[in-house]
């Protein structure tokens, strides 16, 4: 089946195609016709701030501790160190910054892919319409509604990133009813009930009126990833006359979100596309524009680097990243965005999440990329297969296995949806997480969402792991009374603890 096809009604695709972009949605962005990534500055600004003095990094690391936005120099001066030994710096800080605003929580995630169709021909993705190695179809409702029930009621997911292409029939309607029908189903499991509680989604630019529709349905977060900042690279790698190959329609996507209400927004670059370094700073723009303009910034930044894909010619790629300069590259955006969530995800293999886990604050874990393979994971047919999905994986393995690697490496696994369900979104949680608040929180309710799986999902040695960092976590909560937590807080949350171990669900701060 072709990737321009759409049973959607009886519009035609084209047509569609031509009433997707407003350009008053665009316009009322810029200023005095300029968008905020000015390559110009951006290309200055990094050849002025190569071979940085130690010192002056040694004080921007400092800056970066108060847990704001960087300046562009300071952010170009980290980006352009290549002595090893100052390298090693800046990925300590990295380290120490998350700690500090994220402390040991790392909060798991599966991605669910609704649909193979999509009218772009995005050059590096194995989904564009001119592959023809790909299957086409995109999921009907019982098909989304099969994939959730195995990822709530088997595996243990509590939180979803579901991913869309641009095609009519995977639009705003579409996307609305899916959400809905996630959140629809509830799993008996061991002691308790399997449930998605936080449904983010990867979906193309929409107008305003279409991102309202998707609010109502109750959708967390919305990525949009630039892909690349550098322009000629975006019309290179977006071929013109194709939705996506329109840059300000993609750059300004999540200032039309925030005007649309939805206050949870996420960028990303897709690193290999052009100079890593260049794509930093176009981060950095996009969340400084964000917050100059509605006072919040990303809530986060992801770092996908480019895959192999079925039937994909990638000998044109001229800006591969390495795995030093990917771990690096990570720990620059930790510290020159200091408050936002950074993903990392199954693209990369065991090892290189090993290694940088401590400076993001998500992964996903038991991923499956294909369309319905979740389903079919659970009915014997699990293997990744290349013609029905958009790249290959690096990390195959199991929630449980990653839950146990995770807490033996000290992190405790937070499968708390609680602080958006709170109203704890946009800039309530930018302004709370720069101050350490919202941390105290989602440290109680890391412990409580965190034995709740254990109690339904865990294997027996996971189970074990698992009970250590807890017992660890209580006594530090302990130790930190009454400076970061009240007694009361402390013997509510032993309390709530055992409620989970005797049946009680879903209880939080
Ligand atoms: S990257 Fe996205 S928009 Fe581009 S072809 Fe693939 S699915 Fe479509």
């Amino acid at each position: 089946m072709h990737g321009l096809e759409s049973g959607a009604g009886t519009e035609s695709v084209s047509a569609w195609i031509k009433r997707q972009i407003r350009r008053d949605e665009i316009e009322r962005y810029l200023d005095g016709g300029k968008d905020f990534i000015d390559e110009g500055h951006i290309e200055r600004t990094l050849a002025s701030n190569v071979q940085a003095p130690a010192d002056r990094i040694r004080g921007i690391l400092q800056k970066a501790r108060s847990i704001k936005l960087l300046d562009d120099a300071d952010v170009a001066a980290l980006a352009t160190v290549t002595d090893p030994e100052l390298r090693q710096e800046v990925l300590a800080a990295a380290h120490e910054i998350k700690t500090a605003v994220y402390d040991n929580r790392v909060v798991t995630f599966a991605p669910l892919y609704c649909g193979s169709k999509c009218v772009n021909n995005c050059r590096y993705c194995g989904f564009r319409s001119d592959n023809s190695a790909v299957q086409r179809r995109s999921l009907g409702m019982d098909e989304v509604e099969a994939e959730a029930r195995v990822l709530a009621g088997k595996i243990g997911h509590k939180r979803l990133v579901m991913v869309y292409g641009e095609h009519p029939d995977t639009g705003a309607d579409y996307i609305a009813d899916s959400v809905r029908r996630v959140y629809a189903v509830k799993e008996k499991v061991r002691s308790g009930v399997g449930e998605i509680r936080r449904v983010n989604i990867n979906a193309a630019p929409m107008s305003i009126a279409d991102l309202v529709k998707i609010r109502e349905a109750g959708i967390g977060t919305y990525q949009v990833f630039q892909e690349t900042y550098h322009k000629a690279t975006y019309r290179f790698v977006h071929p013109e006359g194709t939705l996506k190959g329109d840059y300000h329609w993609r750059l300004y996507c999540l200032h039309r979100a925030m005007e649309a209400g939805i206050d949870d927004v996420a960028i990303g670059a897709l690193f290999g596309l052009y100079d890593w370094r260049f794509e930093v700073m176009g981060l950095v723009a996009h969340a400084r524009d964000l917050e100059r303009r509605f006072g919040v910034g990303p809530h986060t930044v992801s770092v996908p680097r480019l895959e192999p894909a079925a039937g994909t010619d990638f000998s044109w790629v001229g800006h591969w990243v390495s795995d030093d300069d990917f771990r690096y590259l990570i720990a620059v955006l930790r510290v020159s965005i200091p408050y936002a969530g950074l993903i990392v995800t199954n693209r990369e293999k065991p090892d290189m999440l090993r290694s940088v886990i401590g400076m993001c604050t998500q992964r996903d874990a038991d991923t499956r990329v294909g369309l319905g393979a979740y389903a079919d994971a659970f009915s014997g047919s699990d293997e990744q297969k290349a013609e029905r999905q958009q790249f290959m994986l690096g990390d195959t393995r199991s929630l449980d296995q990653i839950v146990r690697e995770l807490a033996s490496m000290g992190h405790i696994v937070s499968f708390c949806t609680a602080g958006y369900r709170c109203g704890r979104t946009g800039k309530k949680i930018m302004d709370a997480l720069r101050c350490g608040s919202e941390g105290h929180l989602c440290k109680l309710n890391a412990i409580l969402t965190f034995q709740e799986w254990l109690e339904d999902f865990a294997s027996p040695d996971t189970r074990l792991a698992g009970e250590a960092i807890i017992e660890r976590e209580l006594s530090e909560v302990q130790l930190r009374v009454p400076g970061d937590f009240s007694q009361a807080a402390f013997e509510h949350l032993v309390d709530a603890r055992k409620r989970i171990m005797a049946g009680e669900r879903d209880l939080y701060f």
